[in-house]
């Protein structure tokens, strides 16, 4: 068994070297190949000063070179760092500024972010580039301490890894309620325990095609590559542009003859809401798996009726258990459209624990707290005690993990069948487009422009794509009179697109409760009331 992730592609190139690993559009990626290319990395970043558990954050689209550059970080026994492609500098900078990285290793149209980032003297001079995309690139305030090409003057040789089982493999940042993002922790052993249950519980074989769909800083898609890596399989990236284009998606499953897709449920409903997918499309397709937010049940009806062949299963789990911690494979598709689909039992290692105020047990159809325990909890927060302590607690009484538990903020119950029921959030962070988002970030963001007097930002549910609404209740600052299309610009440079409201409303002053205050249920239901006017409008 590997005990490190990058001993899978290793273990791998030695069975079965000329063996796909990876397809993206033209490309394709051997797993002799993979294993040579991200050791000559590996050897050039310990040649570059490397060192045991050094962070290195990169900034390249989901592309093979990006699947070699995490495991050329890996090799030299450091922590990656994924950076979102499409998120604006500033927000980039606070991360990079929380990890310290000793290279940020670019690649693909990514220059100008990079500028941005490299203009700062103090964090030009602190992080070297490394460059992984085609040529030699250099901005006006960045210069490659290495690119592609030197690789070659590197051996191909496997070298020896320092890291160990319970080091930490990568950061993942999440959004944070305070506006600085969250760094989750995650070792290789969280990933591996993981991976090795899916694998043998999906009975994942060389033979698999496997779709990669989420982005690189999202959890979900380590499921993608460890999973594809550990079994052999060949991993097929979904190019980023055909996510607007449901039926160029379904063409793509079609066409690369996949046998496991995994999105978040936005995706498949945003396909099942296009039709299409035919009846008993997608002869290769064995598992249809979604994660990251509920998947309504209608949907989910429309799919298995369409693809009988099919296994379709629920994984749920937050960033700070590791891709997954509880399953449920949904056995035949559901006759009642309002039949709630549970996100299961846990996951080989896993504990869920439905408790109450006083961390007791609420009893089976009652609804508490949902926490986590067992092989997937992420040592906690990077370089934030605070935050760490808050949420990862010493569990009372025996437990079969280290006795840690984990407050997901996710509210549940545990049904007369023993399965668990996720019932919705205890806070303020949503789902949009499967994205994680608190609220509370773009309360930040928008507070930091100084043009309102007052705002506050909700979300409601509607039919549409994204799932939720995000909405904007704004009370302009006295004698300055600013247009929602004035902030939105402002924010758009600081907060990523997903991020971005897409319902505004001006107050003079924002309504109050009996406490004084800012009352968001009726925020809430003015926008819900709003969308629905603009329903009846539309349909009368
Ligand atoms: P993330 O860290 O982005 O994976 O987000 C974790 C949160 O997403 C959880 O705490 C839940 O609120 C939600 N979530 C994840 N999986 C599911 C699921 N299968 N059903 C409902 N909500 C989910």
């Amino acid at each position: 068994m590997s005990h490190l992730l990058q001993q899978l592609v290793t273990e791998q190139a030695e069975r079965h070297t000329g063996q796909v690993a990876i397809v993206h559009k033209q490309e394709r990626l051997t797993y002799g190949e993979l294993e040579e290319s991200s050791n000559r990395l590996a050897r050039l970043l310990r040649d570059a000063g490397c060192r045991k558990g050094d962070r290195v954050c990169f900034l390249i689209p989901k592309t093979p070179a990006a699947i070699v550059t995490i495991l050329g970080i890996l090799k030299a026994d450091c922590v990656y760092v994924p950076l979102d492609t499409s998120s604006p500098a500033p927000r980039l900078e606070k991360i990079i500024d929380a990890c310290e990285p000793r290279f940020v290793i670019a690649g693909g149209p990514v220059n100008s972010v990079l500028d941005e980032l490299m203009a700062e003297e103090r964090r030009r001079t602190a992080v070297a580039i490394g460059w992984m995309g085609e040529g030699k690139v250099e901005g006006n305030n960045f210069k490659t301490g290495f690119s592609r090409e030197d690789l070659l003057g590197y051996p191909s040789a496997p070298l020896e890894c320092r890291n160990t089982f319970n080091d930490a493999a990568h950061i993942l940042f999440t959004s944070g309620s305070t506006g600085v993002p969250k760094g989750v922790v995650i070792t290789h052993a969280n990933v591996i325990h993981f991976i090795n249950w899916a694998v043998k519980y999906f009975g994942a074989k060389p033979s698999d095609k496997i779709s990669s769909h989420p982005p690189l800083h999202f959890d979900l898609s380590t499921f993608d590559i460890y999973g594809t890596l550990g079994s052999g399989a060949q991993l097929h990236i979904v190019p980023t542009d055909l996510n607007l284009a449901p039926h160029k998606l379904a063409e793509f499953i079609r066409a690369s003859e996949l046998t496991q897709w995994f999105s978040v449920p936005s995706v498949l409903n945003f396909m099942a809401k296009a039709d299409v997918v035919k009846f008993n499309d997608f002869p290769s397709l064995e598992r249809l798996l979604w994660c990251g937010e509920v998947f309504p049940t209608p949907p989910l009806i429309h799919w298995m009726r369409r693809l009988p062949h099919v296994k379709f299963t629920n994984l749920y789990g937050p960033t700070e258990a590791t891709i997954a911690s509880s399953y449920y494979t949904v056995p035949q598709c559901p006759d009642d459209e309002r039949a709630q689909i549970p996100i299961g039992s846990p996951c080989d290692g896993e504990e869920l624990l439905v408790l109450d105020a006083e961390l007791k047990p609420t009893p089976p159809g009652e609804i508490g707290d949902l926490y986590l325990s067992g092989v997937g909890l992420s040592p906690g927060y990077w370089r934030d005690i605070e935050k760490t302590e808050a949420a990862f607690k010493q569990r009372p009484g025996n437990s079969v993990s280290d006795g840690r538990i984990y407050k997901t903020g996710d509210l549940a119950k545990i049904g007369d069948d023993g399965l668990v029921y996720y019932l919705g959030r205890a806070d303020t962070q949503i789902k949009s487009r499967g994205y994680r988002i608190e609220l509370g970030e773009i309360e930040t963001a928008l507070n930091a422009l100084n043009l309102t007097e007052e705002c506050a930002i909700v979300a409601i549910n509607t039919e549409g794509f994204e799932g939720v609404a995000i909405c904007c209740a704004f009370a302009p600052l006295k004698d300055c009179e600013v247009a929602p299309a004035k902030l939105r610009t402002e924010m758009s440079k600081v907060l990523p697109n997903y991020m971005m409201p897409v319902r505004w409303k001006r107050f003079d002053l924002l309504p109050k409760n009996a406490n004084g205050k800012i009352d968001r249920n009726s925020l809430k239901g003015q926008f819900q009331q709003e969308t629905h006017n603009a329903g009846l409008r539309q349909n009368g």
